[in-house]
C-alpha cells in the first residue's frame, strides 16, 4: 500500500499507526496550524478524487482547495469563498471542540467532515461520504410526511363523517373511534379511548337508558348486543333506544375485530312518518283523505265478506260554493275545518271520518246492526250542520246533505259503495237538500239513462238526429199567429227524448252552447220564409250566456240567414236572473238595443221574483202552464195569472199564457186581457213545411173557432 503517511522519524509505531489510519473507513487528514497537509489516508484522496502523486506532504489548504476545485468539488463557491470560509472555521475551532461540517463534492457526493484541534498537531479532520445516508434519510423523511398528511387526511375523514364509525380488536377492545359515535351514544371522553373494552362501552349504554326497554339487567342488554353484531356481521340493524333510532351496519374484519357505522335516523324516520301522515291526510281539517279512506274500505271488504253490515256516507256541504264565491276562500277554509269538527263529533271510535275533497266528507260505519243505525247518524250530521257557522262575524247557514250505501245488500265492494252511496246523494240534494236518502236500485238505473243520453248526444248533430220545430203563439187581439218557438227535439235509436230530460244533460255537459247556436240558425233560416207578421221565439239556456261572445253570435246568424233583429223574440228563464251578473245583463241590454225582443219563460215556476222584472225591460211574460193546468183545482191560479197580467200591463209588457188546451182557460186569460195563447188548443208544435202551410193559406181552423 502506498501510505502517503509523512512524519518525521519513522518508527514502529507511526507504521502501525500508518496501518491503522489506512484502514479506517473514513478519509483522513492533519493540517497544521499553518495550513499546510501533514497527514493523509488514501480514503481521503478517494473521496475528494485526488490522484495518488498530487497530493505531497506540506502542501498549502490553498493548494489543496485550488486541486479539489479543479476537481470539481464545491460546485457551490468559488475556491476562494471556500477557502476563506473553511480557515475562518478552522480558527474558530481551536477549542478542541470537534465541529462537524458538510462539503458538496464533485458528482453530487457530500462528505462530512470532523474537526478536533490539537495544539501540538494541528486540525485532525474525519470525511466521512454520507451521500446515501441523506438520501435515505430523506426518503424516510418524504414517507413520514406522506404518512402524517395521509394521518391527517383520515382523521379528518373519520371525523367529518356524519355517521358514528368504530374499531374494536379482536378481544373487543376500541382501536379507534370518531366524534359522531361518541355523540350519538353519549359517551364520556374515558369511554372513547383506545382499549376501552365494548363491554364497558354497552354497560355505559344500559346505565344512561340508551337501550330499549325490554331489557332488564345489564348483562341481558349486553348478550344482545353481541348477538346483534353477530347478525350483524351480514346485516343492517335498525336499533331503537329508547326515543332513538340507530342504524347500525358491522363489517368483520380479517384479524377478528370489526369495524361498525352507526347512524341516529330518528329524524329521517320521523320526517318519513311526516311524509306518510301526509301523503294520506287532508291539510286543511287534518281528517283522512280520500287514499286513506279508499285503503281503510278495501280492509272493510273482508268485514263484509265474513257477513258484518257496514255503512258508507257521502256527505256534501250545501251551498259550499257560494259562500266561497261569495266570502273568500280564508272564510271557505274555516268553514270547511269547522264543519269537519262537528262531522267528527257525530262519529265513533270506530268509524271513518274522512275528507275526499272539496266539500266533500265521506264515513265509513264498521259495523252497524241495521240500516237505521246509519239513518240516526245522517239525521244527526244534517242535524249538527244545519245550525249557523259563526266565521269572522259572519253568519253562516250551510247544512249538509247525505247519501247512504249499506253493505252488503247495496254492494260489497269499494267502488260499488262509494258509487251508490254518491247517488243517493245525488238524490238528496235533488230533493232540496239538508237531508239524507238511502241508496235505492232505480237509482243506478236512472244515472245509467243519463249517460246513454249524454254519450247519444254528442254524436246527434253529426248523426242528423236533432231537428226544430214551431209551436204558434197566437195574439188574442190579431186573432191570428204572431209568433212562433222553436222547440228542439231528438229522435235517437228511433225513440224521441224529450227535451226535459236532454237539455238539462246538454246544458250540464256545455253541449247545450253549440246546439243552441244550431237551432238559432235553424230557427232564424226557417222565419226568414215566413210572413213578415210572424216572429220566432228561440230558447237560451243560462249556460249560453257564459259564452262572452254570445252578443256577437246572435248578430252574425242574423246576418247569415238576413232574418231582421224585430223578428227575432228570445226567451229565457227566472235562473238566469238568479245569476244577477252585470254582464249578462249588459248582453240583454245590447240585444235588446239591436231590436231583439227579449221574453221571460215560464215566469212564476222557481224563484218567482218579481224583482227580477224590475232588473230588466223584459218584452214580454209568459206565464207557466202550471197554472194553467191548475186553474180550475186551485183558485190560486187564477189570482196569479190575473195579477201577472196586471203587473205585465203596467210594466208595459206584453203576456203570454202557456199551456191553453182548453176553451176554458182560454176564456179565463182573455177575461184578465192576456195578451197573447200557446197551447194544443190552437197547434201542437209543428214540422217547419207546416208551419209555412199554415202561415201561407192562413189555414187557422182553430183561431177561427174560437174568435
Ligand atoms: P218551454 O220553453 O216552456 O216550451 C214550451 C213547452 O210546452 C214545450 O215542451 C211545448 O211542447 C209544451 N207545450 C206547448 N203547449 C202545451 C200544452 O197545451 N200543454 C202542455 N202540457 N204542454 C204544452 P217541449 O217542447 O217538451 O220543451 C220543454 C222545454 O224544453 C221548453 O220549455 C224549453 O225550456 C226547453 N227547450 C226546448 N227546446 C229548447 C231549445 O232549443 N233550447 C233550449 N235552451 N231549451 C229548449
Ligand atoms: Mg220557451
Ligand atoms: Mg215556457
Amino acid at each position: 500500500m502506498t501510505s502517503k503517511m509523512a512524519r518525521q522519524g519513522h518508527s514502529d509505531s507511526t507504521l502501525l499507526l500508518d496501518a491503522a489510519l489506512e484502514n479506517i473507513p473514513y478519509g483522513f487528514c492533519v493540517w497544521s496550524s499553518e495550513f499546510k497537509l501533514v497527514m493523509w489516508n488514501r480514503h481521503y484522496l478517494d473521496l475528494y478524487g485526488f490522484p495518488a502523486d498530487s497530493v505531497r506532504d506540506g502542501m498549502s489548504l490553498d493548494e489543496v482547495v485550488k486541486l479539489s476545485a479543479e476537481l470539481g468539488n464545491h460546485p457551490d463557491q468559488t475556491p476562494q469563498q471556500f477557502l476563506t470560509a473553511y480557515k475562518k472555521e478552522l480558527r474558530a475551532n481551536r477549542q478542541g471542540l470537534r465541529y462537524k461540517s458538510r462539503e458538496l463534492l464533485a458528482a453530487g457526493r457530500t462528505v462530512e467532515t470532523a474537526h478536533v484541534f490539537s495544539p501540538g498537531l494541528g486540525w485532525v479532520v474525519t470525511h466521512e461520504d454520507v451521500t446515501e445516508e441523506i438520501a435515505s434519510s430523506e426518503i424516510i423523511q418524504k414517507r413520514r410526511r406522506e404518512l402524517e398528511r395521509q394521518n391527517i387526511r383520515l382523521d379528518a375523514a373519520v371525523n367529518n363523517i356524519s355517521q358514528g364509525l368504530c374499531m374494536f380488536d379482536p378481544k373487543g377492545r376500541l382501536v379507534i373511534c370518531n366524534a359522531p359515535y361518541a355523540r350519538i351514544y353519549d359517551l364520556p371522553d374515558e369511554m372513547v379511548k383506545p382499549g376501552t373494552p365494548l363491554e364497558d362501552i354497552l354497560g355505559h349504554l344500559f346505565d344512561t337508558g340508551m337501550h330499549s326497554s325490554s331489557f332488564a339487567t345489564r348483562e341481558q342488554y349486553i348478550t344482545w348486543r353481541h348477538g346483534v353484531i353477530a347478525r350483524g356481521l351480514h346485516e343492517k340493524a335498525v336499533v331503537e333506544f329508547g326515543t332513538r333510532i340507530i342504524l347500525m351496519q358491522h363489517h368483520p374484519m380479517k384479524d377478528g375485530g370489526f369495524v361498525s357505522t352507526h347512524e341516529d335516523i330518528t329524524e329521517q324516520r320521523q320526517q318519513e312518518a311526516r311524509i306518510q301522515h301526509l301523503a294520506r291526510h287532508d291539510a286543511l281539517t287534518e281528517l283522512p283523505n280520500r287514499a286513506l279512506f279508499l285503503d281503510e274500505m278495501a280492509d272493510t271488504e273482508a268485514m263484509i265478506e265474513r257477513g258484518e253490515k257496514v255503512a258508507v256516507l257521502c256527505i256534501d256541504l250545501d251551498h259550499f260554493k257560494s259562500i266561497n264565491d261569495m266570502l273568500g276562500h280564508s272564510i271557505g277554509d274555516k268553514v270547511l275545518k269547522q264543519a269537519s269538527a262537528r262531522l267528527w263529533g257525530t262519529t265513533r271510535e270506530t268509524d271513518l271520518l274522512a275528507r275526499l275533497g272539496g266539500d266533500e266528507f265521506s264515513l265509513l260505519l264498521r259495523p252497524i246492526d241495521k240500516p237505521s243505525d246509519a239513518a240516526a247518524i245522517a239525521e244527526r250530521i244534517v242535524k249538527t250542520m244545519t245550525s249557523p257557522f259563526s266565521i269572522d262575524g259572519h253568519q253562516i247557514a250551510i247544512g249538509a246533505s247525505v247519501g247512504i250505501a249499506i253493505a252488503p245488500q247495496d254492494g260489497e265492494t269499494t267502488d260499488v259503495l262509494m258509487k251508490n252511496a254518491d247517488l243517493a246523494l245525488y238524490r238528496a240534494k235533488a230533493e232540496g237538500r239538508s237531508t239524507y236518502h238511502f241508496f235505492e236500485k232505480e237509482m243506478d238505473a236512472a244515472i245509467q239513462k243519463r249517460r246513454s243520453i249524454e254519450s247519444g248526444l254528442r254524436a246527434a248533430l253529426q248523426l242528423n238526429e236533432l231537428r226544430v220545430v214551431f209551436q204558434p203563439l197566437v195574439g188574442l187581439k190579431e186573432n191570428k199567429v204572431t209568433c212562433l218557438e222553436a222547440l228542439l227535439r231528438w229522435r235517437h235509436d228511433g225513440e224521441d227524448i224529450s227535451p226535459a230530460e236532454f237539455i238539462p244533460v246538454a246544458e250540464e255537459t256545455g253541449l247545450i252552447v253549440q246546439i243552441g247556436e244550431w237551432v238559432l240558425r235553424e230557427a232564424c233560416s226557417a222565419a226568414v220564409l215566413w210572413p213578415t207578421t210572424a216572429r220566432v221565439a228561440v230558447n237560451l239556456s243560462p249556460v249560453q250566456f257564459k259564452n262572452k261572445r254570445l252578443f256577437e253570435t246572435i248578430h252574425s246568424i242574423l246576418g247569415e240567414t238576413g232574418l231582421p233583429p224585430t223578428r227575432l223574440e228570445l226567451e229565457i228563464t227566472e235562473s238566469l236572473m238568479l245569476n244577477d251578473n252585470e254582464q249578462t245583463l249588459q248582453t240583454l241590454h245590447r240585444l235588446r238595443a239591436i231590436g231583439i225582443r227579449i221574453s221571460m219563460d215560464d215566469f212564476g215556476t222557481g224563484y218567482s221574483s218579481l224583482s227580477y222584472l224590475r232588473a230588466f225591460p223584459f218584452d214580454k211574460i209568459k206565464i207557466d202552464r202550471s197554472f194553467m193546468r191548475d186553474l180550475e183545482s186551485r183558485g190560486d191560479s187564477l189570482a196569479i195569472i190575473k195579477a201577472v197580467i196586471g203587473l205585465g200591463h203596467s210594466l208595459g209588457m206584453s203576456t203570454t199564457a202557456e199551456g191553453v188546451e182548453t176553451e176554458e182557460q182560454l176564456r179565463a186569460v182573455r177575461e184578465q186581457g192576456c195578451n197573447e195563447v200557446q197551447g194544443f188548443l190552437f197547434s201542437p208544435p209543428l214540422e217547419a213545411g207546416q208551419v209555412l202551410t199554415l202561415l201561407n193559406t192562413e189555414q187557422r181552423p182553430k183561431l177561427r173557432a174560437v174568435s
